[in-house]
């Protein structure tokens, strides 16, 4: 096992690996801007070293500053978190390159899933089902014009290196498309550097399910069951449940073994996440992503598991502490994710949190990096905490969210808790009942 692990993160998810290392017995490093000094990850490791000024191209994503921060403290491995580095299979290579392990997966898996022609292309290869569309990348007229007659419109075209909900567009007839297909490949070349595009069928009203994977690395993997992520808003989740309330066991047990087969196959090691559209009883792939996800304490609610202790023993080489038949998947977990933002028009609200109190008790799970007095400094992304809440079933879990929801107290700032007062009273909400534009809708709805 490790002796000590660098963190190359901030916020609630740096103080989320602090714990598992902890937990492991583990010596951790801490890094931060000059902007985060006074931040609470900081505070509870063991060292901490300032790696640049606020903006994170220079501190969070400087990779020589990160590798000199390994230097100086002597850590053997480097836990990316989610966000800034945690995809980028370069800095996985470095890292190896100069004798420190990346935890995460092998450099040419972060690659292929990188780039969503070739994870579409690669799932497909794998037997895992995906979203009708072009056979990779489209850069002419007569093409897009050809695909979209045998899959029929509507069509959406997105970017082969997009990310974070951008660089999608939709057409729902010949006209659209030609001038979609242009503006796409621009906006794609101008926000990615990148102008591949691919095309797929627009699913009008599909759920977003992801399965949570574990690979060891040895050709052995496992998965831990669904998230429904259908509550977004700009194609951001804002609501994850586990599990969904439109899958069965069954149907629970098929998507994920297809899913564990695939990724036992590929020989991935670590965690990663199958995404998926969910509609009329089908999956459809859309994406993997090689890392630890925002929404995965809802997946360990319900299976006991520490995903992250499971990242560092895959890395370390110790394997899987379990295997497939060990999983048993227990209630009902639901995550909110709590910005610092206005309720209603979602502007950012950084500033100094004037007073603090979490919710607890039973069944309770509160993962932030915020105390009383912390100034949210204005330079990084605005989730400021998790709530997650775990039941016997559903109706429990419900209930007790807007309990917890009830007590949470955040002064000084907005945040999102609001809207989840207004989300958990919802009759459609209670039922289960929202597809992925739910929440849009809702949102554009006179009160
Ligand atoms: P990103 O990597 O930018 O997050 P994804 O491919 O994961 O992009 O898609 C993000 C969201 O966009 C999905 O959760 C869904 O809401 C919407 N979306 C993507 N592809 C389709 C599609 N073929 N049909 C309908 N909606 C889609």
């Amino acid at each position: 096992m490790f002796n000590k692990i660098l963190i190359a993160n901030r916020g609630e998810i740096a103080l989320r690996v602090l714990r598992a290392c902890k937990e492991l017995g583990i010596q951790t490093v801490a890094v931060h801007s000059t902007a985060d000094a006074d931040a609470m990850h900081v505070r509870l490791a063991d060292e901490s070293v300032c790696i640049g000024p606020p903006p994170a191209r220079d501190s969070y994503l400087n990779i020589p500053q990160l590798l000199a921060a390994c230097e100086i403290t002597g850590a053997e491995a480097v836990h990316p978190g989610y966000g800034f580095l945690s995809e980028n299979a370069r800095f996985a290579e470095i890292l190896e390159a100069h004798g420190v392990t990346f935890i995460g997966p092998k450099a040419e898996h972060i690659r292929t899933m990188g780039d969503k022609i070739e994870a579409k292309r690669t799932a497909q290869r794998l037997g895992i089902p995906v979203v009708p569309g072009s056979e990779g990348g489209v850069s002419n007229d007569a093409d897009a014009h050809r695909i979209a007659a045998e899959i029929g419109f509507p069509v959406i075209i997105k970017a082969s290196a997009g990310g974070g909900g951008r660089g999608m567009k939709v057409a729902r007839n010949g006209d659209e498309l030609s001038v979609a297909l242009a503006t796409a490949r621009s906006e794609a070349k101008a926000a990615f550097g990148d102008d591949a595009v691919y095309i797929e069928k627009y699913l009008q009203k599909p759920r977003h399910i992801e399965i949570q994977v574990l690979g060891d690395g040895k050709g052995n993997a496992v998965h831990l069951g669904e998230r429904d992520c259908s509550l977004q808003r700009r194609h951001q989740k804002v609501w994850e449940e586990a599990g969904s309330p439109a899958l069965n066991a069954e149907e629970r047990d098929r998507i994920g073994g297809v899913v564990a087969k695939a990724m036992a196959e590929m020989g991935y090691s670590g965690a990663g996440t199958i995404e998926f559209l969910y509609e009329n009883g089908e999956f459809y792939f859309i994406e993997m992503n090689t890392r630890l996800q925002v929404e995965h304490p809802v997946t360990e609610a319900i299976t006991g598991i520490d995903l992250v202790n499971e990242q560092i023993r895959v890395a370390a080489g110790s394997g899987l502490s379990f295997t497939q038949k060990d999983v048993r998947f227990q209630g009902h977990a639901i995550e909110c994710r709590i910005n610092a933002e206005d309720p209603r028009t979602f502007a950012p609200s950084p500033g100094t949190i004037s007073y603090y109190h979490p919710p607890g008790g039973l069944g309770v799970r509160i993962d932030s990096g915020v105390y009383q007095g912390y100034r949210i400094p204005p330079y990084y992304d605005s989730l400021i905490g998790k709530l997650i809440v775990h039941g016997r079933n559903r109706v429990e879990c419900m209930m007790r969210l807007r309990r917890a929801l009830d007590e949470f107290i955040v002064d000084g700032i907005k945040t999102t808790i609001p809207l989840f007062r207004q989300l958990v009273d919802d009759p459609d909400i209670a039922d289960g009942r929202y597809d992925i534009h739910w929440l849009e809708k809702k949102l554009a709805a006179p009160a």
